[in-house]
């Protein structure tokens, strides 16, 4: 068995995000589309039969210890091969803004699942690993799987969809971030008035129908009462002023995202909104990383 090994945590956008019920347990029932894009951290990781599992990042205000949902995954993974003996450090290489909707500590422990069942030779299938990493986050099963997805409940259920259609995001992120449990607080304080066409946009996906995909591109958190969702307005404005087909808010922010058409010009763009905000980037689309069985 190799002692080290490097694994891609891919990050993910929200094509469309609904909140369809705020359960009695304090959660929240969501209904999204989710699609895994070309921007990555890179997960680096050192078995070291210390009993430790540690974690560095190349960003000194990410937590090394077990507040680092890389190193709960591992930990999660450890004892459920029964190895809780194994030690390991787990260098990240962040390029995925955090605080930004992009799912960033849900991709890396995502990463290490899939990177520790590939070098322990697969003791979890496909499935277990998936049903797994549920206990480390909502969104983690998502970031195992990777691709185009319908995920519900707390996210954890996903169905696969068909991939999206040959596209391109843009993607930008203003310098201040948002809290995830923040939004939700205040999401509960108004009443929606919008939700988002997820069947239609299923049933663009199914048909590869770029521009009625983008006609339904949605995010609820956008209606909250919060002063930085002008600057999301500002950035979705931007975006489609310059040929975007649909532009949104990815999960609870702050990063925005704009989608074109594969061969779109977006070099004055891209410049615009690095010139403005603190993070512009261009990204293509992951297809499924981890493939249940049947
Ligand atoms: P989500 O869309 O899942 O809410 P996000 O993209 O908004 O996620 P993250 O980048 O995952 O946010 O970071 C949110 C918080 O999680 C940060 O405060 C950070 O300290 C903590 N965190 C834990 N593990 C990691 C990790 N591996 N990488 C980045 N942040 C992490």
């Amino acid at each position: 068995m190799p002692d080290r090994i490097e694994e891609k945590a891919y990050a993910k956008l929200n094509i469309s995000l609904d909140v369809t019920e705020r359960r009695s347990d304090g959660y929240h029932d969501m209904l999204m589309v989710m699609q895994t894009v070309s921007l990555y951290d890179e997960v680096s990781i050192m078995l070291n039969g210390s009993g430790r599992v540690r974690a560095r990042t190349s960003l000194a205000f990410v937590p090394g210890d077990e507040r680092n949902l890389a190193v709960r995954a591992a930990l999660r993974f450890l004892s459920a091969i029964d190895a809780g003996e194994q030690g390991m450090d787990i260098q990240i290489d962040k390029r995925i803004p955090v605080g930004a909707g992009m799912g960033g500590g849900s991709a890396d422990a995502a990463a290490v699942l899939r990177a520790l069942n590939r070098m322990y030779g697969s003791p979890l299938s496909p499935e277990e690993l998936e049903a797994l990493s549920g206990d480390v986050g909502s969104d983690v099963p998502f970031c195992v799987r990777g691709g185009t997805a319908l995920a519900s409940g707390r996210g954890e259920k996903l169905e696969t969809l068909p991939d999206m259609p040959e596209c391109r995001f843009i993607i930008c992120k203003p310098s201040f971030s948002i809290s995830t449990p923040d939004l939700f607080k205040k999401l509960d304080q108004i009443r929606l008035r919008c939700h988002p066409d997820t069947a239609g946009l299923t049933e663009a996906l199914r048909r590869q129908d770029l521009a009625q995909i983008c006609r339904r591109i949605y995010n609820v958190f956008e209606d909250v009462d919060d002063r930085r969702m002008n600057t999301v307005a500002e950035i979705k404005g931007i975006l489609l002023d310059h040929g975007a087909l649909g532009a949104a808010m990815t999960g609870t922010g702050s990063a925005v995202f704009g989608v074109f058409t594969p061969g779109s010009d977006t070099a004055q763009v891209q410049a615009l909104l690095k010139n403005e905000y603190a993070f512009c980037e261009s990204a293509g689309c992951i297809g499924v990383l981890n493939a249940p069985s049947v």
